[in-house]
């Protein structure tokens, strides 16, 4: 099977096959990626280290990585796992795999295959790198993935920006596309507490998407258990709403009361055309 060492990855400058040579990927032109300490490798064409393509800092990758081990995220994650499982891909890959806890999971579930978790943000590769060896971790953003046209038989979207020519590039026709988005009241508790009446539900999601077909649109929902002090802080900083916060805003969110949050997950199960 393709995978670990070669012709599953693409060169990010000249498009060739990546081969595993000892301690880099590198292509036939002699464009060599090296793989860092704790076994990812970055594959940005851009270097350059604006917000725009940084990526989530380390402050967001650090709080997502403490809530998720709690569990409180476990329904989408087994949700997901299922998912996968009845579709049973050789070759996957997951867009936007932040530090890595849904791509691990469903790494672990789907053993006969091999799963790439490519996300943008380098602070967050590299920790879902250190936890897993299983998974290929590549630096490279969801509109940018650096694998061959239609190589995937699965693609793995979850609360990360979405990139519809690109995911239609890379997956083989049949393939799956599962995609998770906030349902309208997601976390709806905590953006009343912290926002108050500037809250506003999330739009809703339109699923019509060129070179794709809905099979599956199902909501994955629950409450957490009562939630306080650094959970909630967690919870708060792990939410893109963060960073658009004022001062007082996020101040507001570090000193929260105690409360139940809605979790809503729209999971939307597209096949390739
Ligand atoms: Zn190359």
């Amino acid at each position: 099977m393709r995978g670990k060492n070669g012709e599953l990855l693409c060169c990010p400058v000249c498009g060739l096959p990546l081969k595993r040579e000892g301690s880099a990927w590198i292509c036939e032109k002699r464009h060599s990626f090296d793989v860092a300490r704790e076994g990812y490798v970055n594959l940005l064409c851009s270097q350059r280290s604006s917000q725009k393509t940084r990526g989530d800092d380390r402050l967001m990758v650090r709080a997502r990585r403490e809530f998720l081990e709690r569990g409180y995220y476990g329904l989408l994650r087994d949700e997901l796992v299922r998912l996968m499982q009845e579709k049973a891909p050789r070759i996957w890959l997951d867009a936007g795999c932040g530090e890595g806890y849904y791509t691990s999971a469903l790494q672990g579930a789907l053993s006969a295959s091999q799963g790439v978790g490519a996300d943008i943000s380098k602070e967050a590769v590299r920790l879902a790198a250190k936890r897993d060896t299983d998974v290929i971790w590549v630096v490279a953003a969801c509109h940018r993935l650096p694998v061959g046209d239609a190589t995937l038989e699965a693609l793995v979207n979850v609360f990360a920006p979405t990139a519809e020519e690109e995911f239609a590039r890379v997956l083989k026709k049949g393939g799956w596309l599962i995609r998770v988005r906030p349902l309208p009241d997601h976390l709806w508790e905590l953006k009343q507490a912290v926002y108050g009446d500037r809250a506003q539900p999330n739009p809703p999601d339109l699923p019509v998407w060129e070179g794709f077909h809905l099979k599956e649109q199902r909501a994955c929902c629950a409450t957490t258990p009562v939630l306080a002090g650094e959970e909630l802080e967690a919870l708060f900083c792990m939410t893109p709403y963060y960073y658009t916060s004022s001062a007082e805003e996020r101040a507001r969110g570090a000193s929260l009361p105690p409360m139940s949050v809605r979790l809503a997950f729209d999971i939307q199960v597209f096949e390739r055309n």
